[in-house]
């Protein structure tokens, strides 16, 4: 591949998953002659991947954690080269994947050395981001300076954690942990054998059970719905059976029984992998640990080919989504979690064995509800909305999180809340992740990718996923460049 002509100046907001991704296709695809990436904490140092304690595994294969979209085995070859001999179906220790992102940088920042792109990493935050009336853009730094930019990306993943209305008023007091994350201080400050209610039940619930009940802790991981995510023993990215995307096409958003079915299509390409009904492959029982248990044996058996198609499918189903308004998009998304979302956010079921022996220990239960209110005498105290009362020493959210915060005026883009500003509205983003500014006739040059591309792909949540955005943006911009270079080459040479 040639060194770079262009002269695109590239500032990417954000050195977590999507940030590492688009700088090794933009120093790949020599699509700008500088590139910078802001981010506070560094590169790799996202909630995701930073978690440190080895419990705390990937919840979809090595195979889907490559940050090149044309390599799959990347992350694989990673991880032999540190002497980790994991295979593609392994759900490995997060902080590997955290290690291997630092890793790329630094391979692909000698790269672009070596092909004259001048790089750097700023660790500070992007504030906002100012049209400039001679063209390109300001990026704005909490620390008063300013990068100068004719492209922008934001990767800056997710917004702040999602804390239940009942805890706000609690937040900063001793042991209430408004998320898991960095899980090493919650660690800190619990006596022993404490009792933790965890406010919760998905997987940020299922990874505070690992590391608490192992440190011999009690825990309560309460939800609405009182149900734990299913168990797999991989996610494999090819499908092995026909998609019938037709089945999608035909779909009706706005049909009542969308949910319904979803579950129809799902459930005959389940059947379809080896003839076995879904009904065999998915345990039904009401108690969340005894399900558990039949998920995990079905999992051990070899017996849950839904994990097989579950990535395919969900692409399709995504493709299917990105024709609709946004809030068609998240009505629809709404219905379609409701059936298999407990699949599509399934655990490892390594994780699933560890919480059954933490059940059996008595450490470790699942409750059906949330609380009406919560107080603190010495204890944390909790009074359930059927009026019953429970005490416990600690309380976390594992709630979620907000989405990425970003609003528009007519010339800047605002990444973060500032009670001082006028804060704008909340861009139109097309489908090509571009974001528009207040009453513009075109898109900007600023693109949002991963979790902060959440306006145009509403369901964005995997690695796999925004590796692919990366690699579909920056081939498009080396296609453009090769045809800018063909335009004035081509009639000089005829001349
Ligand atoms: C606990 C947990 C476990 C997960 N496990 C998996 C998994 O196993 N497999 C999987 O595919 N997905 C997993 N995910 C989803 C995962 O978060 C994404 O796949 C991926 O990390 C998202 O990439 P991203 O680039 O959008 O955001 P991130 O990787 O979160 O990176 C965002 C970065 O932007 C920085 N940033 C934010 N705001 C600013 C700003 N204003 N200025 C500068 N920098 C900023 C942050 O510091 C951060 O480093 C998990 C998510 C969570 C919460």
């Amino acid at each position: 591949m040639s060194n770079t002509t262009c002269q695109r100046r590239l500032v990417i907001i954000g050195g977590g998953v999507g940030g590492v991704a688009a700088f090794a296709a933009a120093v790949r695809f020599r699509i700008a002659h500088s590139i910078d990436i802001v981010d506070p904490a560094g590169i790799g140092r996202c909630v995701a991947f930073s978690a440190i304690d080895p419990a705390l595994l990937c919840n979809t294969s090595v195979e889907t954690m490559s940050i090149l979209d044309d390599d799959p085995d990347d992350f694989l070859a990673y991880l032999y080269s540190i002497g980790v001999p994991a295979s593609r179906d392994a759900f490995v220790p997060r902080f590997y994947v955290s290690n291997y992102l630092v890793s790329r940088h630094s391979s692909f920042a000698t790269l672009a050395q070596s092909a004259g792109i001048s790089h750097r990493l700023v660790q500070a935050m992007a504030r906002r981001i100012t049209k400039v009336p001679t063209g390109g853009y300001h990026v704005l730094l909490d620390d008063d300076t300013r990068l100068e930019a004719s492209d922008v990306l934001v990767c800056t993943g997710n917004g702040e954690s999602y804390v239940p209305d009942v805890v706000r008023a609690h937040v900063r007091a001793p042991r209430l942990f408004e998320c898991l994350y960095p899980e090493e201080r919650v660690l800190k400050q619990l006596a022993p054998r404490s009792r933790v209610l965890v406010l919760g039940s998905r997987l940020s619930a299922v990874d505070a059970a690992l590391i608490l009940c192992r440190a011999g802790h009690s825990v309560v991981a309460a939800s609405p719905s009182g149900r734990l995510p299913a168990v797999r023993t991989a996610t494999p990215r090819m499908c092995p059976i026909p998609i019938d995307t037709d089945a999608f096409t035909r779909l009706d958003l706005r049909s009542p029984t969308l949910s319904w079915r979803i579950l129809r299509i799902v459930s005959r390409a389940a059947r379809a992998v080896r003839g076995q009904p879904l009904s065999n492959q998915v345990a039904y029982d009401s108690e969340p640990v005894e399900r558990l248990r039949l998920e995990v044996e079905l999992a051990q058996r070899g017996a849950t080919d839904w994990q097989s198609i579950i990535v395919g499918h969900m692409d399709t189903a995504e493709r299917r989504l990105r024709d609709d308004s946004p809030a068609q998009q998240r009505t629809a998304i709404g219905e379609i979690s409701r059936p298999v979302g407990r699949y599509l956010f399934a655990c490892p079921v390594q994780n699933g064995e560890k919480l059954l022996e933490y059940a059996e220990q008595n450490l470790f239960r699942v409750k059906a509800a949330t609380p009406a209110a919560l107080y603190r005498d010495g204890a944390w105290r909790v009074q359930w909305h059927d009026g019953s009362p429970d005490a416990y020493d600690a309380v976390i959210c594992a709630t979620g999180f907000h989405k990425a915060y970003l609003r528009v005026s007519a010339n800047e883009l605002a990444l973060d809340a500032d009670v001082d500003a006028d804060i704008g509205v909340e861009p139109r983003v097309s489908t090509d992740l571009r974001v528009w500014m207040v009453g513009a006739s075109q898109a900007e040059r600023i693109w949002t990718l991963g979790l902060a591309s959440h306006l145009s792909s509403p369901m964005i949540n995997a690695v796999y996923q925004i590796v692919r955005q990366a690699g579909d943006l920056c081939r498009h911009w080396r296609g453009l460049d090769e045809l800018n270079h063909e335009r004035l080459t081509v009639p000089a040479e005829a001349r």
